[in-house]
């Protein structure tokens, strides 16, 4: 490919992605594929000549685009969002035309915290419903002490992956500068509501931590990968850190997005997703066959029929199957409980209204079949 030839394809391609993007909801959300599938359309080993651009292209819709989860899709609920944008989408295109391999420290990723907090994860309460609290820390410490071991590093979590749970930091903070605990505070989702002032207070004592990450390619309209990681001492993590000596310029991504948007724009997008999941809480607790299972603070509404966990393992299977939504499970206090998470930037009222509708004419069916 030479410059005339990437200034046609890539204006083409500029096209495809809007096209994809814009059309997006048209598509099943969660493909009907075994894995594998790939192997009988594809050859089994690389071309020896080279191919044209029509080829491949071609083949992206007939051999790629059926086994693709549309995370982006507005009827996409599972995980936690991903992050995305057109300004963001731009950025990356110059981003690889620069192609510089980043030496210095700009918003880089966590993969040192992450190592360390391997250690010590053995110890965090698996059931991420409650935040962690004083007195459970404190046990936690004992009981190292007494085993013989020198806690030296405590993750707290600001929205827990199953429930956006908010750790207590202004009784943990304390707890850990007394014993020389490193604090580091994984704010992977939720750190990005904070540009909000209204949910700030879930940040108090944030002063005690060490350290503190949070995800802009989760919710704050960059695309995957961005991840900032702030340290209170740099020096402590200059002095030690390894792992990658190149990184992308992950930065530009975030320079066209926060310039495009504004403090104002990316406001109201985190505003607007907290409201559609609170509509969705509203649509659930109004619906005496389901409860809510944990608190809805920002785009996260956790739910399940009242019932046993076979029955709501059911559902989940039939949404699955019926691929006009996607969501996935998670596990509280031993019960199995739909996650239904607001993601796509596209995601609208009738979105959650006619997922709601689908959702309540499945269990409509179940319980029918049930009774009987
Ligand atoms: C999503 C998530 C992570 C993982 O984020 P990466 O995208 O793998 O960096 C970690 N912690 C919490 C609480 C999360 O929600």
């Amino acid at each position: 490919m030479d410059a005339a030839e990437f200034r046609r394809r890539g204006k083409e391609m500029v096209d495809y992605v809007a096209d994809y993007l814009e059309n997006i909801e048209k598509r099943p959300v969660y493909p009907d594929l075994e894995p594998g599938y790939l192997r009988s359309l594809i050859p089994n080993e690389a071309p020896l000549e080279p191919e044209s651009y029509e080829d491949i292209i071609k083949d992206v819709e007939r051999v790629i685009m059926p086994g693709v989860t549309h995370w982006h899709s507005p009827y996409f609920f599972a995980y936690f969002p991903a992050a995305s944008s057109y300004p963001a989408m731009v950025a990356d295109m110059l981003c690889g035309a620069i192609g510089c391999i980043g030496f210095s420290w700009a918003h880089s990723s966590v993969e040192r915290a992450a190592l360390i907090g391997a250690v010590m994860m053995r110890k965090v309460p698996t059931d991420n419903r409650y935040a962690v609290r004083k007195e459970m820390l404190k046990k936690m410490v004992e009981e190292d002490k007494a085993a013989g071991l020198i806690p030296f590093y405590f993750c707290a979590t600001l929205g827990t992956t199953p429930s956006c749970a908010f750790d207590h930091l202004t009784e943990l903070g304390p707890l850990c500068n007394e014993e020389n605990m490193w604090m580091h505070i994984d704010a992977a989702y939720a750190g990005s509501a904070f540009i909000c002032p209204e949910f700030r207070p879930l940040l108090n004592g944030v002063e005690l931590a060490d350290s503190f990450n949070f995800n802009p390619h989760k919710w704050l309209l960059v695309n995957f990968d961005c991840s900032a990681m702030w340290v209170k001492e740099r020096a402590d993590i200059i002095g030690h850190w390894q792992i990658p000596l190149g990184r992308r310029f992950r930065s530009l991504k975030m320079w066209f997005v926060f310039r495009m948007y504004g403090l104002k724009g990316l406001q109201a997008h985190i505003r607007k997703q907290v409201a559609l999941a609170k509509e969705f809480e509203s649509l659930v607790r109004a619906d005496k066959r389901f409860e809510i299972c944990a608190e809805v603070v920002l785009g996260l509404v956790c739910f399940r029929l009242k019932g046993s966990n076979e029955l709501n393992q059911e559902l989940l299977k039939r949404i699955t199957k019926s691929r006009e939504i996607h969501l996935v499970p998670c596990q509280l206090s031993g019960c199995f409980v739909l996650r239904f998470a607001i993601c796509a930037r596209t995601t609208e009222s009738h979105h959650i209204q006619q997922a709601w509708q689908h959702i309540t004419q499945l269990t409509f069916e179940l319980l029918q079949e049930a009774s009987h």
